[in-house]
């Protein structure tokens, strides 16, 4: 570096001594902008701290006026030092005064520098403050001298995450690295949780910023950046990594990357400043992802993900260590952090130690999704770069009902969660002691209520919840939540332990319900214009006879010696439900011959979600041992409304007259043809649904593990003949409004009634 006393290398080594000093936090920061000015030969070092309160403040400076320090504080949007940190990159001017951005508090005395070099101060990609070095003359600041200060800035940085400033700051004018954050994200899993931050995937923390010797440093980074594309390259060609598959083009673009130049050039460049090799490897992540986080392009973004996985193998093979959190070594109340996670690594978790789950990705079809909830953990997704923002140990509150995340959180809130979760924990205690009470209603009418379920870990609800039996058990979760295809016997052993773990409770399976949005990763997408009309359920069933029959062999046999009940998704004609129905009795037949133990009982159910069946439930019902109405996609499908798209999904309410006519009309015909009908979806897990439902005339409801007690105390208060008798008007004459909430909400406040 041209000018420079000693070089980079000189100044690292020397901040390295100052950092173990052991000096007030301000004795420090003055030695060290003191040492750069000398070594890079500029008249003026200062360092700017980006406060809680989104301003800048100017907390030590050699060359400018020391009576300035903690009094000049700068917006974001005021002269150069907010543009560099607003932008996170670095400003290099030979002549600041012509920059149109150029402004200067008397105060400092700055006005007689021209030339400025100022760079951010980055942590994890995000901006902790701004160094600045100015002198008089005109000159531009060689890459070099670029370099070497964005290194230094390393070392600030850390200096500042470490909280060492916060003493130095008035209350509300502390240094915002530590500052509490409110994130908002998208709902996944209900529940509130407190808790501290446990990374998924943590960064690697680098202790040792400054290397002793710079050329092994190199080779060492060298020699890792070389067994990292090794360990790429064969993975690409001799791995289990399916050829056209997702995880394969990830590969591929990690590969790209590892082989990039430019990017080795960047790293080897940071190790020629001085830093080490997982320093470098740090420093230049930061600038890329302060770049990227910039970047609205949602494939850019996804890039940044990728090299971010690149970075972190590449630590991994310079330090030689797994930073996966240990899976059963859990702090109480963990809350996991992640980019993105697959069900079976959330499984992997000590499930009494976490509390909740924050992605950055994921919504709420999304399969780690389903485990959250069926574990029945609090999670959030879609927080953007909480992975960056949050560090190991760090304090959190999520609600998963409303997508908030509150990172260090300041006390009163904290105390205002704790307060909600003791509520909701004194309310939980309520419902438990219902728990073995017969679901009966004050006017005497008998209600069964059961749990839907899909995976191993649903089974302890049926106990929990004192639920009558399951449902509806969606077979379709094994299968997304697997590797790869689940073979016969995997989905003959869950079939058997689900059996085995209701003892003489009924479960109701639901043959395979996919497609739609419930895509398998491992099975080849077909591209569909109306994914949620289409190909799906019981139509790729029928067509590819082969999985529905493996299926309902797999049913047939864990079911030897018991009763099983079956029913199908999508039914959409009563043509459809008899193929389906022959499939059983091919089944059985075969299993017959070979000798087989077959079940006591078979009865082979429908969905009732396609409203094509509607007009068609006498005949149905002749055929059908039992309906499940699906009101989740019944009502979708009435109203054509994608209930996954929140620009229209509050267009149309399920408590309106369309749909309880509707609903009402499969109560009655079934009773008429004697035959149960259960209601499945979703209205029947919250208590107003729940209340309209009874209203209309079923007796029968499949909720949500944890909506069991809640459905249950308002059923316990309820009198069935006065809400019908409420309700009936309400649908018969329909005043025209597109929802009777409102309405039904009075009444259930007037009967007393938890809603
Ligand atoms: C429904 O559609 O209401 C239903 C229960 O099925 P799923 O939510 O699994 O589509
Ligand atoms: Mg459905």
């Amino acid at each position: 570096m041209r000018g420079a006393l000693g070089g980079p290398r000189v100044l690292l080594r020397r901040l390295r001594e100052v950092m173990a000093e052991p000096v007030s936090a301000q004795e420090r920061l003055d030695k060290i902008v003191v040492l750069i000015a000398a070594n890079m030969v500029a008249e003026v070092c200062s360092v700017y701290v980006l406060r809680v309160d989104g301003t800048l403040e100017l907390y030590a400076t050699e060359g400018l006026n020391r009576d300035a320090v903690h009094r000049t504080v700068l917006g974001t949007d005021e002269g150069l030092v907010g543009l560099v940190a607003s932008q996170a990159s670095a400003i290099n001017l030979s002549n600041a005064q012509a920059h149109p951005a150029f402004s200067f508090r008397p105060e400092t005395g700055e006005e007689i520098y021209h030339s400025f070099l100022g760079v951010p101060v980055l942590r994890a990609g995000n901006t902790l403050g701004v160094l600045v070095v100015q002198n008089r003359a005109r000159r531009t600041y060689s890459e070099e001298e670029v370099e070497a200060l964005q290194t230094t800035a390393m070392v600030l940085a850390e200096m500042i995450a470490s909280g060492e400033l916060s003493a130095l700051a008035l209350p509300g004018a502390e240094p915002a690295a530590r500052r509490s954050l409110h994130l908002t994200g998208s709902p996944l899993s209900e529940g509130i949780a407190l808790g501290h931050v446990v990374l998924h995937e943590p960064r690697v923390v680098v202790t040792n910023y400054i290397a002793d010797d710079v050329p092994k440093e190199l080779k060492h980074l060298q020699t890792a950046v070389e067994a990292l594309r090794t360990d790429l390259d064969q993975l690409l060609e001799h791995g289990d990594v399916v050829e056209g598959g997702e995880h394969r083009d990830v590969l591929e673009a990690y590969r790209l990357f590892a082989y990039d130049r430019g990017w080795a050039h960047k790293l080897e460049e940071a190790v020629m400043t001085g830093l080490t090799a997982e320093a470098a490897v740090e420093r230049v992540q930061s600038d890329t992802r302060a770049r990227m986080l910039r970047q609205t392009d949602p494939y850019l973004r996804e890039r940044l993900h990728d090299l971010d996985d690149l970075a972190n193998r590449l630590m991994r093979q310079l330090t030689g260590r797994d930073h996966a959190p240990s899976r059963d070594n859990l702090p109480d109340n963990a809350i996991l952090v992640a980019r993105s996670m697959g069900p079976a690594a959330l499984l992997d978790y000590d499930r009494k130690k976490l509390r909740g789950l924050v992605l950055e990705e994921g919504g709420p079809h999304s399969h780690v999704a389903i485990v959250a909830r069926a574990l029945g953990i609090a999670a959030i997704g879609e927080i953007d770069n909480a992975t960056g923002m949050a560090d190991p140990g760090d304090a959190v509150i999520i609600d998963g009902a409303s997508g908030d995340m509150h990172l260090r959180p300041l006390p009163d809130l904290e105390a205002a969660y704790a307060e909600r979760v003791r509520l909701r924990a004194r309310r939980q205690q309520q419902y438990q002691a219902l728990r073995d009470l017969p679901c009966v209603t004050r006017d005497g009418e008998k209600f069964t209520l059961m749990i839907n379920a899909g995976l191993n870990v649903d089974l302890p609800h049926i106990v929990d919840t004192g639920a009558a039996g399951i449902g509806l058990f969606r077979t379709e979760l094994q299968f997304m939540v697997a590797p790869s295809f689940p073979r016969a016997s995997e989905q003959h052993a869950l079939y058997r332990a689900v059996l085995d773990a209701v003892g003489d409770k009924p479960v109701t399976f639901r043959t395979l319900d996919i497609g739609g949005d419930k895509v398998l990763p491992y099975m080849r997408n077909i591209e569909e214009e109306n994914p949620a009309l289409g190909w799906r359920a019981i139509r790729l069933g029928l067509d590819r006879p082969a999985l529905l029959r493996t299926q309902l062999r797999a049913l047939l046999r864990a079911a030897g010696g018991r009763v099983l009940k079956i029913m199908f998704p999508m039914i959409a004609t009563v043509a459809e439900f008899n193929q389906a129905r022959e499939l059983v009795e091919l089944e059985l037949t075969h299993l017959r011959r070979h000798g087989h133990k077959l079940p006591d009982q078979v009865e082979v159910g429908s969905m009732v979600e396609v409203p094509s069946l509607l007009y068609q439930l006498d005949e149905l019902l002749e055929h059908a041992d039992f309906l499940s109405v699906g009101s989740n996609d019944l009502f979708q499908f009435l109203y054509a409304v994608d209930r996954g798209n929140p620009r229209v999904s509050s267009r149309f309410d399920p408590l309106s007259a369309p749909v309880l006519r509707a609903l009402k009309d499969i109560a009655d015909k079934s009773r008429e043809h004697n035959k149960p009908a259960t209601v499945c979806g979703e209205l029947a897990s919250q208590p107003i649904g729940a209340l309209a439902l009874a209203a209309v005339g079923y007796r029968s409801l499949s909720l949500t593990p944890s909506a069991v007690g809640p459905v249950k105390a308002m059923l316990l208060d309820t009198d069935s003949r006065k809400a019908a008798a409420f309700l009936s008007p309400l649908i018969d004459k329909p005043s025209g409004t597109t929802s009777i909430r409102a309405e039904l909400e009075k009444f259930a406040a007037e009967s007393g009634l938890q809603i």
